[in-house]
């Protein structure tokens, strides 16, 4: 996916590769304002302008899940905050991008922490209330110029060299876009970029990973409306002019257009995306009134005739669609061999206290499906939990993880209280798991999907991803989900989609992914479903050999013959509560569990 993945820090020569092509790309984009007239360059402006926007949008929605109709509302702060530092209080063009983007960051802070916390459509909704309400506000308050806007905006100057034509213009306005571009790109290859991008599906299985969902949203959030807050400042300087017009609702939606057209899942789709869109809106706005025979905003609906017949064609836009003509990308360098190690977790030592479980309870409405739990667990041994279908067994796993809060009762790692604990801080403290659905990033590769099991090990944000300041870091991190990937017998596997694997493989990869994590005490939950006999065979000694490494492990296993010859001690389960615990051979033979078993399912 990533243009500058082979940028590692081990390759030097910078003409190599990637870099003869930033090279090329980069003389192709000082041409246009030599070469073009003047109406073409403050085409490429406007799209330069709207590529911002849709970047963030691509980022907030097609990557992390939130849907906003709302950038332009941002656009807007930006521009007026900076026409009206300029323009009404003298200052210059640089305090304007200061002010402007200071009040966008700070607006988007708070409009995020109220409506990020709504889920799926009120969300949304949400933020095209908050658009309109800010094309009113402007439109409304006199010292703002109301409809008619400010005017007479100063232009950037630099150094000496004074913004004021579109063909000046152009330069500021595509080192921002850019340079923006190379940030998101930068920032979706990275640590950050893997947690961000399980936000909108897998946000369970990124916290259980250690990432804190809420507040990277928030993060995402605020740098969305900055990429937007930048488009407004520019926008405002460029025209010289500011007025509410240009951020009203259709704005919005224009660049919600844009990015699906693009493809809202790939940061070159912002590119593609507002290139299209902002060519087809001039070219139907030319050739339409001879159509018709009169002038009127046909283009807007002949837009969303094309949009329906392309989303048709394309889920994706188009540049997934594209890229699946062009040859398979290499899969990333492998880590250099002198990568040092992560720094490793002291184990307790074999027998230590590890897991107390007591009365622990869960109630979902009238349906009390874990009634009173209780069992603990010494270091370094692996303890099954078993029991027939519907008896409660993930419940306890959501339970002990943090996944679910309980009900009642309590939870001891290590002597510590976990429960009513959010599931990154139980991460924190040495716990994975893996999940009886799979979870998984789908279109992730098997190697990021890992390394997103080490986000705790590692700290670098998604300031110093998008600066590369992450790359010694994001070497040990990848290095670190290589060795666990190989480990569980899926080296063949790591570049492809984890999504493509056979189920089966997934469960192992989750296995890998939580091994990433380092943990003391690792939670299964039904690893061997959809395995073949001599995968089982091999999954069993893989987990012989982390018990040999002082690992612990609960296990959550519906094949008796699997768990028998692997497990130290065995609890059962039915209907919530404890009906067995003992060895393997004791219990095969206790009467209760033969009832449970026999009685209960087939
Ligand atoms: P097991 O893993 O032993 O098969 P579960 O823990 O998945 O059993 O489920 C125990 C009971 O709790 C079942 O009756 C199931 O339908 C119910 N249950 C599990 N999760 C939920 C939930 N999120 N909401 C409501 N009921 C649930
Ligand atoms: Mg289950």
């Amino acid at each position: 996916m990533s243009a500058v993945r082979e940028d590692r820090p081990h390759r030097r020569g910078w003409l190599t590769g990637s870099a003869r092509w930033w090279l090329v790309g980069l003389l192709a984009l000082l041409l246009p304002p030599w070469l073009l007239p003047e109406f073409q360059v403050t085409l490429l402006n406007y799209i330069g302008m709207a590529t911002l926007v849709v970047l963030g949008l691509v980022v907030i929605t097609g990557v992390a899940g939130i849907v906003s109709f709302g950038q332009q509302a941002f656009v807007g702060i930006a521009a007026y905050a900076t026409a009206t530092l300029t323009v009404l209080a003298g200052g210059s063009p640089w305090l304007g991008l200061a002010a402007a983007l200071a009040l966008v960051g700070a607006v988007a802070a708070l409009i995020g922490w109220v409506t990020l916390r709504l889920s799926g459509h009120y969300l949304s909704i949400a933020t095209i209330a908050w658009g309109i309400a800010i094309y009113y506000l402007f439109g409304n308050l006199p010292q703002l110029g109301q409809y008619s806007g400010i005017d007479n905006l100063p232009p950037v100057a630099l150094a000496g060299w004074v913004f004021d034509t579109s063909r000046k213009s152009y330069l500021l306005i595509w080192v921002c876009t850019l340079g923006a571009l190379v940030g998101a790109q930068n920032l979706l290859d990275s640590r950050s970029g893997r947690a961000i991008r399980a936000l909108r599906f897998r946000a369970a299985m990124a916290e259980s990973c250690g990432v804190d969902t809420a507040a990277l949203k928030q993060v995402v959030f605020v740098q969305a409306a900055l990429l937007a807050g930048l488009a407004g400042w520019l926008h405002a300087h460029f025209l010289r002019f500011v007025s509410p017009h240009a951020f009203g609702v259709n704005a919005g939606i224009d660049y919600l257009f844009m990015a699906v057209i693009g493809g809202a899942s790939h940061v070159w789709g912002a590119l593609v995306g507002a290139t299209v869109m902002t060519l087809a809106k001039e070219w139907l706005k030319d050739v339409l009134p001879q159509l018709f025979h009169n002038t009127g905003n046909y283009e807007t609906v002949v837009f969303g005739v094309l949009m329906i017949l392309l989303l048709r064609r394309t889920r994706e836009g188009l540049v997934p669609s594209v890229m699946r003509w062009l040859p398979a990308r290499p899969p990333r360098a492998a880590p250099p061999a002198d990568t040092p190690p992560l720094p490793r977790r002291e184990r307790p030592a074999a027998g230590t206290p590890l897991l107390e479980v007591t009365a622990l309870q869960k109630r979902f409405g009238g349906l009390l499906a874990v009634k009173d739990m209780t069992f603990s667990m010494q270091a370094g041994e692996i303890l099954g939990l078993i029991g027939p279908n519907g008896a409660g067994k993930s419940t306890v796993f959501n339970l002990i993880s943090g996944t679910l809060p309980a009900s009642g009762g309590e939870v001891r790692l290590l002597g510590e209280r976990i429960d009513g604990r959010p599931s990154r801080d139980i991460a924190r403290r040495g716990l994975a798991r893996s999940f009886q659905q799979v979870h998984l990033v789908s279109r992730m590769s098997v190697l990021d999907n890992v390394a997103l099991g080490a986000h705790l090990r590692g700290g670098k944000g998604t300031v110093a991803a998008m600066l590369r300041r992450d790359r010694a870091e994001e070497a040990r991190l990848l290095a670190e989900a290589a060795r666990q990937i190989e480990r569980v017998g899926l080296g063949a596997s790591m570049h492809e989609a984890a999504g493509s694997l056979p189920l089966g493989r997934q469960r192992v990869m989750e296995i890998a992914r939580a091994l990433a994590a380092d943990p003391l005490l690792l939670l299964l939950d039904e690893p061997a479903a959809g395995l073949r006999y001599a995968e089982k065979q091999a999954l069993a000694e893989l987990l012989r050999g982390l018990r040999a490494e002082g690992l612990s492990i609960l296990l959550v296993e519906h094949d008796m013959e699997f768990v028998m010859g692997l497990v130290d001690r065995l609890v059962v389960m039915d209907f919530g509560e404890e009906i067995a615990h003992g060895l393997p051979h004791e219990i095969q033979s206790h009467p209760a569990v033969i009832e449970a078993y026999l009685g209960g399912v087939e």
